[in-house]
């Protein structure tokens, strides 16, 4: 019997420790029990955005925080631009058709990062456009775009506004929120948090509370300025996800032990060990110029079936890696770094992959890739110490 083992870029595998904590005491949410608990989620993941502003806290799946930040922020009839280089890029593009504002898409080729200078030319095409919408890794494509170069663009006028879709980015990449002028940044529970999916995170900057409160769209669960005067007092506007919330604070305690640098840091060696891994037995990347350190994407090689390939190492090493998704289905396959794996686990999904390919007679020079990922991993070790 093998070890249920989950390597996708959402959900993703939880500790021991967060999921003994969901399992406490139920707490209603109205009792002052719950006060505390909220008080310090609220405060923890201020440090893991890099801000000392308002993160709501909602009970959706991280679209639900992407489709608050377009409700709450947006107006129909508006124009805004929107980094189009993968699924959530489309999906961005989809949620502002939604709420009757037109995006002007900036279409970036799957598993590429976008020009910093596309960017500044579409403002400049567009002058009535005030919003940016982008995500930091596009999970999708398992590319990283220029978040803080965005930013800069973004911010070269005062009324512009740059909403990331921080998903599989926050708790992953260096976002520092506040530092680089970010005015919105979502995520949701299932990538680095630890958690299984069910939360939802939006933080606001100052300027973009001050766009929530003036919103002109139709809402009301996804309201914003109701969680704002809700959430200051640590209460919520509807009932919360207690359990999650429960989850969430053992989970923030871990990422704030290890240390946000360390915890960044964790991130870009697993990616590292295995793109090198990939790349010595041959495979290519499908985002080699700028990986996301959430998920590596490995194109599936000529000559076997991709589909075949995520079925087998399922059955066969009990191991669960992400298919690629529309356009990138069944021609690549992701390998996920966030959540409870390390190192060692990544050493182990490497050997899967290999043992895999040779199985399905695709030749592999079986432990190369896993020799790589060792060389990678010791020396990092070593300097750590
Ligand atoms: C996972 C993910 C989403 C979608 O979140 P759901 O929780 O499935 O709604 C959106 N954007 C990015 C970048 C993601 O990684």
């Amino acid at each position: 019997m093998l070890k249920y083992r989950l390597f996708t870029p959402g959900p993703v595998a939880v500790p021991e420790r967060v999921r003994r904590a969901m399992a406490g005491t139920l707490l209603h949410h109205r009792s002052p029990d719950f006060i505390p608990v909220m008080d310090e989620a609220r405060k923890s993941l201020r440090k893991v955005f890099q801000t000392e502003h308002e993160v709501l806290i909602l009970a959706t799946s991280g679209t639900g925080a992407m489709e608050a930040a377009v409700a709450n922020l947006t107006a129909p009839g508006d124009t805004a631009i929107v980094v189009r280089g993968g699924k959530f890029g489309e999906r961005w593009a989809e949620l502002c058709e939604a709420y009757g504002v037109t995006p002007v898409c900036i279409d970036v080729e799957w598993g590429h990062a976008v020009e910093p200078a596309a960017v500044k030319a579409a403002f400049a095409a567009n002058p009535q456009a005030k919003l940016l919408f982008v995500q930091a890794s596009e999970t999708s494509t398992g590319a990283y775009h220029p978040i803080r170069e965005l930013a800069a663009i973004a911010n070269e006028s005062p009324d512009r506004m740059i909403v990331v879709d921080g998903i599989s980015g926050v708790g992953v990449h260096d976002l520092p929120m506040d530092a680089w002028g970010i005015d919105v940044m979502v995520s949701g529970s299932q990538k680095s948090w630890n958690l299984p999916p069910g939360l939802a995170f939006v933080a606001l900057s100052p300027k973009a509370q001050e766009r929530v409160k003036g919103g002109k769209q139709s809402r009301y669960y996804l309201d914003l300025r109701q969680e704002l005067k809700a959430q200051k007092d640590n209460s919520t506007a509807w009932t919360p996800a207690v359990s999650l919330i429960a989850g969430l604070c053992e989970s923030l305690r871990m990422i704030l032990d290890e240390g946000l640098p360390a915890v960044l840091a964790r991130h870009a060696l697993l990616a590292k060990m295995t793109r090198h891994a990939m790349n010595a037995i041959g495979l290519e990347l499908y985002a080699p110029v700028s990986p996301s350190f959430a998920c590596t994407a490995i194109k599936v090689p000529a000559g076997v079936d991709g589909k075949k390939l995520i079925k087998h190492l399922q059955t066969r090493y009990s191991i669960t890696v992400a298919d690629g998704q529309s356009q990138a289905a069944g021609k690549i396959f992701r390998v996920g770094h966030m959540g409870d794996v390390d190192a060692l686990d990544t050493i182990t999904v490497i050997a899967a992959i290999e043992m895999a390919l040779a199985d399905l007679g695709h030749s592999v020079p079986l432990g190369k890739g896993v020799q790589e990922a060792m060389e990678i991993f010791r020396t990092a070790a070593a300097g750590s110490k």
